[in-house]
């Protein structure tokens, strides 16, 4: 039986890495996008060439209908999912909370909270044994700043990865006795285009010299620890959120 994985933002940074480092490792691979399909078929030419099966998926992980209709798709075009690396993510300009408005909190927390949470509820539908599944895996990508707090650039971005983790250690317990283990990953410093998105593209320079191992991070160095988690080399893993962060 094929292993096939979902991963929601695949087409840059993390998502991307870890869409190319999966494929290596057998998995075929469904790589969601919300808006740039010359990226996500980069990706996915990519693996193409190596010899490996994927398939570009369009999907708002925020619409509900959109994230039923991604998991029919990756059902039809590739099987049924038996992993799931919940990656998508949004931030917005680097700002102080006194100047946060609701439509802001409200597209923060769509993508980064409702989106994974919905991504979730399809991928236990999928693979538990309690619905005729036959288990998988999930990795949701959180944050660094989940526990730092982002102040004076970020907290609803912060906040929002904190209910991330949250959703990691409930649904780990809820669903380990159906087969399915779930994990996450606290990125620190990465250096890919989402800084740009706080306006401050070089932010990844700017604060490496505060992490202990005096560097920013490489999207593949993310896709390892995710992978980690994702393969049965993690079988006794669930509710584990590992940093991947150099120390900071
Ligand atoms: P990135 O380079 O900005 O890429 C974001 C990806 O998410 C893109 O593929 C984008 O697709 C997709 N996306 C955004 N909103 C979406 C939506 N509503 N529906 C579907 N796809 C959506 O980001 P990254 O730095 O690789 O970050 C990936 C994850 O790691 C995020 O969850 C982020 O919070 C987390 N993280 C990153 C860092 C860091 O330093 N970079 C640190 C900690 C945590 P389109 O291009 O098509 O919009």
């Amino acid at each position: 039986m094929n292993q096939v994985l979902l991963i929601t933002g695949g087409s840059r940074g993390i998502g991307a890495a870890t869409a190319l480092l999966a494929a290596r490792q057998g998995y075929v691979v469904a790589v969601n996008y919300r808006q740039d399909v010359a990226a996500a078929g980069q990706v996915v030419a990519s693996i193409q060439g190596s010899g490996g099966q994927a398939r570009a998926i369009q999907a708002d992980v925020s619409s509900e209908s959109d994230v039923e209709r991604m998991f029919r798709e990756v059902g039809q075009q590739l099987g049924t999912p038996t992993a799931l690396v919940n990656n998508a993510g949004i931030l917005e300009q680097q700002t102080r909370v006194e100047h946060l408005d609701a439509n802001r909190l409200r597209r923060i927390f769509e993508t980064n909270v409702i989106g994974t949470f919905l991504c979730a509820r399809e991928a236990v539908r999928c693979m538990s044994t309690r619905h005729g599944g036959q288990g998988g895996s999930i990795v949701n990508v959180s944050s660094r700043a989940a526990v730092l707090g982002s102040a004076g650039e970020y907290v609803d971005y912060a906040a929002s990865k904190g209910a991330v983790d949250t959703l990691t250690v409930g649904l780990a317990h809820e669903v380990a006795g159906e087969g399915i283990r779930v994990n996450g990953v606290r990125p620190g410093l990465i250096t890919t285009e989402m800084h740009a998105s706080g306006g401050e593209p070089e932010r990844v320079a700017r604060l490496a010299p505060g992490v202990p191992m005096g560097r920013g991070g490489r999207p593949e160095e993310v896709a390892r620890a995710i992978l980690w988690l994702l393969l049965e080399e993690a079988s006794y893993t669930t509710g584990a959120i590992l940093d991947v962060s150099g120390g900071r």
